[in-house]
């Protein structure tokens, strides 16, 4: 213990006036200057960069925390514009909220910014608010977030501190703790704010946000064209490919998905995820989760199964499709998918959940549009062949379990990205 907090002092470069991480004035004044240097070559032009809207620096945040920029570009630009401000993204149903955000991923980020835009509403009047500690009190906005919206916004002097910025300083500092442990993330806070040019925040975050992202990446940094090479420990000690070190890799999840696309006289049946977990509000087929691989005889065996048939009716197995591995955060999915057909539930009604949903989702207006109104339509005259709704279910469980919906209005649906891929692979063979 303390043979390491020995060697963390040494590695601290030029010791000149002393604070509480050993950085000295001048260090970090000339670590400033020659960061903005850099940044006024190497700038990169993006739109959020010429606003000092807090919304749209938050939004533009958040879609940035899970994509690169060129990507996040388009979701920014579509988001932002139907979304403007926040009382049209408080106003907006989730349902649409989630469309807009689709194929992002991350999905429990969309619902966050949907609440805090709600509870900015009712907390600042619709009024982003200013003051760094309610900023930090929105769901969803951790210390960076909260960091980068106020010193973009309203030039507060907050440092952001990501991993970007963890690389960028145990590499240039020679620091060899550990970037994720608790002592790490208190002593890194430390030097940032140390570091932070207080005169332009602004600025001096964006230029080392730019500078992780373009210059000292995770793999072959550019060091032989740096500002820092002369200053920078891990290159002098060629440590490069060692820094910033990491305690331990965060266990991945493997998880079996079983899902059964069911068809039924060009209807199909789906499943909204209310369930605490992936996915949460988004729509899926109906799913058998299984501990480990299974094949078809094995998953017929499953009460899940038996349950499934007495709600749909007797099934006739198609094919069966198994999917690339679906990669998450700490997890993976294993999918199949088996296509079925319905010999019961031909043709299909519109029933339960789906009736209610799509009466509120067209008194409302959200952009499941068309076929918001058509499922309004069936609610009130039957089903969506404007036939009378029969009690097609065997167990009139399911109403509440499943939807069913035209084959071709699934796009109206905001599903998770793997049914997206799905139904791009088998686009030729279904009638989409
Ligand atoms: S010299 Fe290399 S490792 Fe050091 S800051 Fe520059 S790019 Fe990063």
């Amino acid at each position: 213990m303390k043979k390491g907090k020995k060697k963390q002092q040494k590695e601290i470069p030029e010791p000149g006036t002393e604070n509480r991480t050993g950085i000295s004035r001048e260090f970090a004044g000339e670590f400033a200057a020659r960061l903005l240097e850099w940044y006024a070559v190497h700038k990169r032009n993006l739109p959020w960069r010429e606003t000092t809207d807090p919304y749209r620096i938050w939004i533009s945040e958040i879609i940035l925390q899970q994509t690169r920029v060129a990507q996040g570009l388009e979701y920014y630009n579509r988001f932002t514009e139907r979304f403007p401000d926040v009382a049209s993204l408080a106003h907006a149903s989730e349902d649409e909220v989630m469309n807009y955000w689709q194929g992002l991923g991350y999905y429990s980020r969309a619902r966050n910014l949907h609440a805090a835009a709600k509870n900015i509403m009712e907390r600042f009047g619709g009024v982003f608010p200013t003051d760094y500690r309610d900023v930090l009190s929105l769901k969803g906005v951790g210390e960076y977030t909260a960091a980068a919206i106020c010193s973009f916004a309203y030039r507060a002097p907050y440092a952001v501190l990501d991993g970007n910025v963890y690389r960028i300083l145990a590499r240039i500092l020679g620091i060899g703790m550990p970037a994720d442990s608790p002592q790490a993330k208190k002593y890194f806070t430390a030097i940032a704010e140390e570091l932070l040019d207080k005169n332009f925040p602004d600025d001096y975050n964006q230029a080392i946000m730019d500078f992780g992202a373009i210059q000292c990446v995770p793999q072959s940094p550019r060091c032989p064209v740096c500002p820092f090479t002369d200053r920078c420990a891990a290159f002098r000690e060629n440590r490069v490919e060692s820094l910033p070190v990491k305690k331990g890799k965060t266990a991945v999840k493997e998880r079996f998905f079983n899902y059964f696309h069911i068809r039924c006289g060009g209807n199909i049946l789906l499943h909204k995820r209310t369930e605490k977990d992936i996915w949460q509000n988004l729509y899926e087929f109906p799913l058998i989760e299984t501990p480990g691989p299974a094949t078809f005889a094995e998953i017929e065996a499953l009460p899940e199964y038996r349950e499934l048939i007495r709600e749909t009716g007797r099934l006739k197995r198609l094919r069966t499709l198994p999917m690339p591995d679906h990669l998450l955060s700490h997890r993976i999915i294993h999918p199949v998918f088996h296509e079925m057909e319905s010999l019961r539930l031909s043709p299909c009604s519109m029933q339960g959940e789906a009736a209610a949903t799509a009466t509120t989702t067209a008194a409302t207006g959200n952009v499941l549009g068309e076929a918001a109104a058509t499922a309004a339509a069936t609610a009130a005259t039957g089903n969506v062949l404007g036939e009378p709704t029969p009690p097609e279910y065997a167990n009139p469980s399911a109403a509440t379990k499943y939807i069913v919906i035209p084959e071709n209005k699934i796009k109206d649906y905001p599903v998770p990205r793997l049914i997206e891929s799905y139904l791009e692979y088998t686009v030729g063979t279904l009638p989409l």
